[in-house]
């Protein structure tokens, strides 16, 4: 148990709400502050003490942790003039976990610089369940010393930690696996679509893979809800569009042209264009089906 550490988690959305628990459960004092915070006062009831402002969360803590949709809500969280970044303690580290991209990722670095604090660069991977059971998995980046001092935090909100350095490397990590896993749901929902127009049962493709090299958990559990057309939330539409954007922003940046990953963009686009942004990422499944072709 890590009874003498005090984090402060601001957002606390699908990923935020469960890493406040995990640490809570770990023996930390937890803050959390939550824009809209009636959405936060369940955390309460479990023991987080849920403040009015960033700032309040971050008095003194050892560490503040951002898990906000974006790099423009999180610059603005903390770059507010109650900053949190400002009131942390002398050691203070912040943890930013929310998936940001390479050049996000530097604007936050530059925030930290001006505070004069030391900034991890620390996306996850996972969704809402795993954030809830603790097994998320922390792709941190930064100066090796603080990555040694997150090691309590991230053994409680994770099951597998990746060190990398220098500060950055997490994102751009983050940017390969999101390419990957939005072009796997785009494909899988095709393929949905495509059992469909051959008037081939889609359970029986989920069949025929499972357990084998052609199966993936995701495309087990993703599937079934492309199948069931129902779409409760642990990732959104709207956030898989964003970190598709950010995956050829950073592509581009390079002069590399990632055709598939524009027609991934274009399918997730469609999909927020036709009002699924709040449902979970499978709802991509919708703009694919043969119905709408
Ligand atoms: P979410 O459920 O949509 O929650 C977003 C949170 O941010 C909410 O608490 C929301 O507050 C708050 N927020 C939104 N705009 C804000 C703003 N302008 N200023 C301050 N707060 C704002 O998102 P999530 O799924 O937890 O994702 C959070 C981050 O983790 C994202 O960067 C996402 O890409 C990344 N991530 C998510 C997953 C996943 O599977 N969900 C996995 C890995 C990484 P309100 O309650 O007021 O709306």
């Amino acid at each position: 148990m890590e009874e003498n550490i005090t984090v402060a988690v601001l957002g606390t959305g699908n990923m935020g709400a469960g890493i406040a628990r995990n640490l809570l459960a770990d023996g930390m004092e937890v803050r959390a502050w939550n824009r809209t915070r009636e959405k936060a006062e369940p955390l309460a009831d479990d023991g987080v003490d849920v403040v009015d402002t960033p700032a309040e969360a971050a008095q003194d803590a050892d560490f503040v942790i951002t898990i906000l949709p974006d790099v423009d809500a999180v610059e603005e969280v903390v770059r507010a003039e109650d900053s949190p970044l400002s009131v942390l303690s002398e050691d203070g580290v912040w943890i930013q976990t929310s998936t940001v991209g390479e050049e996000g990722s530097e604007r936050l670095a530059d925030v930290a610089a001006e505070h004069d604090i030391i900034y991890v660069d620390a996306p996850v991977l996972g969704t809402k369940e795993p954030a809830e059971q603790g097994q998320l998995v922390v792709l941190a980046s930064g100066p090796e010393e603080a990555l040694q001092r997150c090691q309590p935090i991230f053994e409680a909100i994770g099951s597998k930690t990746l060190w990398l350095e220098p500060a950055g490397a997490g994102s751009r990590l983050k940017l390969v696996t999101n390419s990957w896993l939005n072009g796997l749901l785009a494909l899988l929902a095709e393929t949905i679509s495509l059992a469909r127009a051959l008037g081939v049962d889609p359970a029986h493709f989920l069949e025929a893979v499972e357990g084998g090299p052609l199966d993936a958990p995701y495309v087990q559990m993703k599937g079934q809800m492309m199948i069931d057309e129902e779409f409760p939330t642990s990732f959104s539409v709207n956030l898989a569009q964003k970190d598709s954007d950010l995956v050829l922003e950073a592509a581009q940046a390079r002069d590399l042209h990632l055709l598939i990953a524009e027609a991934v963009n274009a399918r997730f686009e469609e999909a927020s264009d036709a009002g699924y942004g709040e449902e979970d990422m499978a709802a991509v499944y919708e703009v694919a089906k043969p119905e709408r072709s």
